[in-house]
């Protein structure tokens, strides 16, 4: 089946999209982006999504060139033209075509370029791997310093997704002075006597939406949490370890650099947090 994709508030057939050469987002990575994820056809999280994207238009100094309300109606016709049922909506915005390129900034009057697509992915929240866990391993974080801002500069996190694969593993946590930051594209969690820990919000890490969903569960539930960063060694020690993100909800991790945590299973908190995250978010859902 051909998609309908959003380029410009056009609604057109993914063959017949396009976006300019001198596009800034092509030539600069200058953009930014959101992924919603979809389940029973409804928007999870989603107000949260459009105040981060907010947040990254802001500290890229880019217009938001629309509205709440036609970036949820956009998203909806998407859903509804592609028939998703669960999967995820990706939304990028970009500071557009200046015609040329050129270091400096475009005219402020240049229009900036939005595009939004829908991938579809039946049984995204019954996925195998959750019940198995996710291997990880470590590689230093060569990312740059405004990893708050959620641009379309993918090259690094998507280097270290390959060294992970290359190693037989799934996903690689970033180390930066000895201390994990997150996952190539996911909060990283570990837990140790029943205290959950997950580094602090800074500008060295992603805000994750799916990370402040968790913690006000995990709160809400009486677990204990401590927002502070951990390193490698401490992880591997750890009782449990899991990621969180959009498209993986929470991902229960089994191993770091082939160190087995805990009893190498899926642990109970990862487990429990992850069918109350799937049951809020489901009641929430828009
Ligand atoms: N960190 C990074 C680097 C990411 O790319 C993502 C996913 N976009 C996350 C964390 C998780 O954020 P969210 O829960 O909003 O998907």
């Amino acid at each position: 089946m051909t998609r309908t994709v959003y380029v410009n508030a056009e609604y057109l057939p993914e063959d017949q999209a396009k976006v300019s050469v001198f596009d800034r987002g092509f030539v600069m990575a200058d953009g930014v982006y959101e992924v919603t994820s979809v389940l029973d056809g409804k928007l999870i999280d989603f107000a949260g999504h459009l105040a981060r994207l907010k947040r990254s238009l802001d500290g890229l100094q880019m217009k938001n060139p629309l509205s709440d309300d036609e970036y949820l109606a956009a998203h909806r016709r998407l859903v509804a033209e592609n028939g998703v049922t669960d999967g995820m909506v990706y939304l990028q915005v970009t500071r557009g075509n200046p015609g040329d390129r050129d270091f400096a900034f475009p005219p402020e009057d240049t229009q900036p370029t939005v595009v939004m697509f829908t991938q579809s992915k039946p049984g995204l929240a019954d996925s195998p791997a959750a019940q198995t866990g996710w291997k990880v391993i470590t590689t230093e974080d060569l990312r740059w310093a405004r990893r708050d801002i959620k641009t379309v500069q993918l090259l690094f996190p998507s280097l270290a997704k390959m060294e992970a694969k290359a190693k037989g593993a799934d996903d690689a946590w970033l180390v930066e002075d000895g201390r994990v930051t997150e996952g190539t594209s996911n909060n990283a969690y570990i837990v140790k006597g029943g205290v959950i820990v997950t580094r602090e919000l800074s500008n060295d890490i992603l805000h994750g939406i799916t990370r402040a969903a968790v913690l006000r569960f995990a709160r809400e539930a009486q677990m204990q949490v401590e927002e502070r960063s951990f390193t490698v060694a401490e992880a591997q020690a750890a009782d449990e370890a899991f990621v969180t993100s959009a498209s993986s909800f929470v991902m229960p991790v089994v191993a770091i650099d082939g160190q087995p945590i805990g009893d190498g299973k899926v642990g109970g908190v990862a487990r429990r947090l992850r069918e109350i995250y799937l049951e809020e978010s489901r009641k929430a859902a828009i």
